[in-house]
């Protein structure tokens, strides 16, 4: 069809991709807001859309879903779920990471998969996208429960990964332990030591600056957006969801800048600390998380003056600046009326789709500084993709000299986002600047290899 009419175009592209995935409201609603971006570029080049790059790129190249039996302390034999959605291989090997967490399903997967191929695009690294895990909940499990449940989910994926085919990651759920144990399992299957998962410990494999890397860079991207506006983050009071990986070197690197981190959050609720998160605390954040696996609540019964509230998020507290990194959908229509009502002016994404579609468009509306999650927490593969790269040549870089690299490829895409989301004297529209970005590159290697 000869298409002249962006939203014509978009009702007809969302119509198909609903009809052939029915009821994967995630996967709909990262696709919506990457098509309405890409709308009028695309009618403008109608061989991309004769060729249905988009039809392809929404397609996933391989899916692969299988059974991950394993056995709990107690002896009873459990039954999980493993996922693996090969999204795009046109730039590179395919690259995402896994999540362990009980909520997730197919549409999750191929929501998180698709937005991965334009960030990893965006990364101007050759990965290509995926993103897979499984239904298995680590909370509350033994360090042994989680190895066997490794072993076992690794014994069905080995055969479809490698460095050179797909290299998996962590994501909610997955860190340092879980990596260890999986990269283990595939040791010994395949009787080789390479470059197959990123997020490795340092000693054998793994890049210095990677477990900091997505939490520093969504505040290197919003240091950079701030600039735009002569400003910076400096005294500035910043709200941060979750309170995992992310979170905590969001914290870290707010400190770093003279930034104020007053809150931080989990499952069960916020703490909001008016004093501002030290370094010392931070240090006690970590302990809690990452060493014995508390919940953020215990922060409220360690330190003075600090409130928590329960099954809530940190949307009501007032602040300049809100980090959200926990999860997709934390922050909802009434969430971002009353962020913008307490006078935040900016919001850079450090978890995946974290605005719900009427968040993100109230937040375009009104011209804050609105960083999606593909740009903002693209620093997270970005240093996988270095990891990969030292892997390669055997050889390890310095911590600062990962930091600079991290440091120049985010400002790189925030240059991106600006080339292509400029709007006249307007404000800059983050959004349609990374996915088109993004897009170009992707659909540009997708046409020179033909229809495949
Ligand atoms: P972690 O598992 O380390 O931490 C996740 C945090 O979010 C925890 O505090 C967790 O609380 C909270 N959380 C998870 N699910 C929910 C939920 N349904 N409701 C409320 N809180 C929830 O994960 P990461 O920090 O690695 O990932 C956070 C986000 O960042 C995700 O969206 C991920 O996709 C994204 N991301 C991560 C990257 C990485 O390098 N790790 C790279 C790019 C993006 P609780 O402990 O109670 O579950």
């Amino acid at each position: 069809m000869n298409y002249k009419d962006p939203v014509r175009f978009t009702e007809d592209f969302m119509s198909y991709l609903k009809a052939k995935n029915p009821r994967e409201t995630e996967f709909h609603q990262a696709v919506l807001v990457v098509v309405e971006s890409l709308a009028d570029f695309l009618v403008k080049n109608p061989r991309l859309i004769k060729a249905k790059i988009l039809e392809r790129m929404v397609e996933p190249e391989r899916v692969i879903m299988f059974r991950v039996p394993w056995i709990d302390d107690e002896g009873n034999v459990c039954i999980n779920r493993g996922y693996r959605i090969e999204m795009n291989s046109a730039i590179g090997p395919y690259k995402g990471g896994l999540r362990f967490h009980p909520t997730v399903s197919l549409s999750t997967f191929k929501f998180l998969a698709f937005e991965q191929v334009l960030k990893n695009s965006l990364t101007s690294l050759p990965m290509g996208g995926g993103k897979g895990g499984s239904d298995f909940n680590p909370k509350g499990k033994s360090d042994n429960e989680v190895m066997r449940f490794c072993q076992s989910f690794v014994t069905e994926l080995y055969r479809h990964i490698g460095a050179n085919t797909d290299i998996p990651a962590g994501d909610i759920g997955v860190g340092g332990r879980e990596i260890g144990y999986m990269f283990g399992q595939y040791k010994r299957l395949r009787n080789e030591f390479t470059g197959v998962f990123t997020g490795k410990g340092t000693d054998w494999g793994g890049s210095l600056i990677r477990p900091e890397a997505t939490g520093y860079g969504a505040v290197y991207f919003a240091e950079e957006m701030l600039k735009t506006r002569g400003d910076s983050i400096e005294g500035k009071k910043v709200t941060i969801s979750g309170s995992g990986n992310v979170a905590q070197y969001a914290v870290e690197k707010v400190l770093d800048l003279g930034g104020k981190p007053v809150t931080l959050s989990d499952s069960n609720g916020t703490i909001y600390d008016p004093a501002g998160i030290s370094r010392e605390k931070l240090e006690y954040v970590k302990m809690l998380k990452n060493g014995y696996r508390g919940r953020i609540k215990e922060y409220a019964d360690e330190y003075d003056k600090v409130e928590y509230f329960e099954n809530q998020r940190p949307w009501h507290i007032k602040c300049d600046v809100a980090l959200p990194c926990a999860t997709q959908n934390e922050l909802d229509l009434k969430d971002a009326e009353t962020l913008l009502g307490n006078g935040c002016f900016v919001v850079a994404e450090g978890a995946n789709m974290p605005s719900t579609y009427e968040a993100e468009h109230l937040f375009l509306e009104k011209g804050i500084l609105y960083a999606p999650g593909k740009a903002a927490n693209a620093g997270g593969v970005a240093v996988s993709g270095l990891e990969m790269t030292q892997n390669s040549m055997r050889f390890n870089w310095s911590r600062e000299e990962v930091d600079e690299k991290l440091k120049t490829i985010m400002t790189n895409i925030h240059e991106m986002c600006v080339t292509y989301g400029k709007n006249g004297d307007g404000p800059v529209n983050y959004v349609k600047g990374a996915n088109i970005a993004g897009f170009v590159k992707v659909a540009n290697s997708m046409m020179s290899q033909g229809i495949v």
